[in-house]
């Protein structure tokens, strides 16, 4: 069997957090567009040229490295891979280490000049984060961009992609070039940090992702009645807040009956108005964000939100509003990659747990266009998206391998 050096992954992973890295906070600042990104996007081009690849950046700023030879050159590739960007104060493991994984595979195939029927691509996807609302690189791979999204999208600061990348001297309608056709994938791998607290918990180095979840965001409005908090009886009153925190009791009862194990339900923001300590509050504003790695029952946990949410806002004498800022569908990692893991972690004898994910990962837009699979290694306290987010080099040591060994067959 063929190893993987975790010490060059390790120097890798160091090296690349330079970019974007700040003192004060010791966080990793490198959002999709920003100098430090465009600059490790170049640091990363030349090292995959060192390792015998052909580096290009495609019209969504993808790094996307090839290794091929005479022979294989035609075949469609197995692309392995994740994204470069953090962010903002992110940790250096998340998406920095499937990239630099799959160099290291790369190095491992090159150095013992094992033969391949297929070429490998690694890439470095564009923009995961969702500065702009999206996982720009790997969407536009998969085809899932649309030309009105690219023409309207912005990120928080209210800075458009078009000037974002314009900055770069690239144009958003070539996002729409970075497309690649089913037939030149063989298969797609990821390799990425749980960034949850179940494997740590569990003590299982390796987890093999079978699908991922889906995400509903919504926005609701709560209306009743401003009034004075000490001349208004208790039974005369629309209090908007009373309504919010009923409906928050209610979530457990709501996964119970149209949920499962893997559904989350989550208010992460709440506003009220006008946010007087002696007013009744007369609005409510807040978010809900639902999700499910199954769609019929991410539907049904919709559907009973708004039941509810209703029959609240009738109890209290509220108007009840919502408004859908986004619905992402869950996505199944192929059942093969699934096998082919499975299989491969077994005969290296490492232990594994078959689980979902219950962030999104670029390998969800890959399915649309090839086979998929997702492996995950785990996060020391389930940190990430922080400075602290780390993750045990023997571990990292393990999932590499594993990448490493699926990809020999699949490439083989
Ligand atoms: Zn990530």
């Amino acid at each position: 069997m063929y190893q993987i050096s975790v010490k060059r992954i390790e120097q890798d992973l160091y090296d690349l957090s330079r970019f974007g890295y700040n003192e004060n906070d010791q966080g990793v600042y490198r959002q999709g567009f920003s100098e430090a990104d465009m600059q490790a996007r170049h640091w990363l081009m030349e090292k995959m040229q060192q390792e015998g690849m052909t580096a290009r950046l495609d019209g969504a700023a993808n790094v996307i490295g090839r290794y091929e030879n005479d022979t294989n050159r035609d075949k469609p590739a197995v692309m392995i891979g994740s994204h470069l960007d953090s962010v903002p104060a992110g940790g250096i493991f998340d998406g920095t280490l499937g990239v630099m994984a799959g160099l290291e595979c790369v190095r491992v195939i090159r150095e013992n000049a094992i033969d391949l029927s297929h070429p490998i691509e690694v890439v470095a996807t564009s923009e995961e984060e969702g500065r702009f609302g999206g996982m720009l690189g790997s969407q536009a791979i998969s085809g899932g961009i649309t030309p009105d999204w690219l023409e309207t999208a912005y990120d928080p600061s209210g800075e458009t992609l078009k000037d974002a990348m314009a900055r770069w001297d690239m144009d958003i309608h070539d996002v729409l070039h970075a497309y690649r056709h089913p037939d030149e994938l063989k298969a797609f791998l990821e390799l990425h940090i749980e960034q949850g607290p179940v494997l740590e918990a569990r003590q299982i180095p390796i987890g093999v992702v079978d699908c991922i979840s889906g995400v509903f965001k919504w926005v609701i409005h709560l209306r009743g009645k401003a009034s004075h908090a000490g001349t208004a009886p208790m039974d005369m009153r629309s209090d908007a807040f009373m309504g919010a925190a009923d409906f928050a009791h209610e979530i457990p009862r709501i996964i119970e009956e149209d949920g499962t194990d893997r559904s989350r339900l989550t208010i992460g923001r709440i506003e009220l108005k006008p946010g007087f300590p002696h007013t009744i509050p007369g609005e409510a504003e807040f978010t809900i964000v639902g999700r499910d790695t199954c769609a019929e029952v991410m539907t049904n946990l919709a559907n009973s939100c708004r039941r509810v949410l209703s029959a609240i806002a009738r109890r209290h004498g509220l108007m009840f509003e919502y408004e859908e800022m986004s619905w992402l569908d869950p996505k199944s990692c192929d059942p093969d990659m699934v096998e082919l893991l499975k299989s491969k972690a077994e005969a290296r004898g490492y232990k594994y747990l078959q689980m979902p994910s219950g962030a999104g990962h670029d390998t969800q837009f890959m399915t649309d266009i090839t086979k998929a699979g997702l492996i995950f290694v785990p996060s020391v306290g389930g940190i990430s998206h922080a400075p602290d987010e780390m993750t045990h080099w023997v571990d990292i040591e393990k999932g590499a391998n594993l990448l490493l060994d699926a990809v020999l067959e699949l490439a083989a």
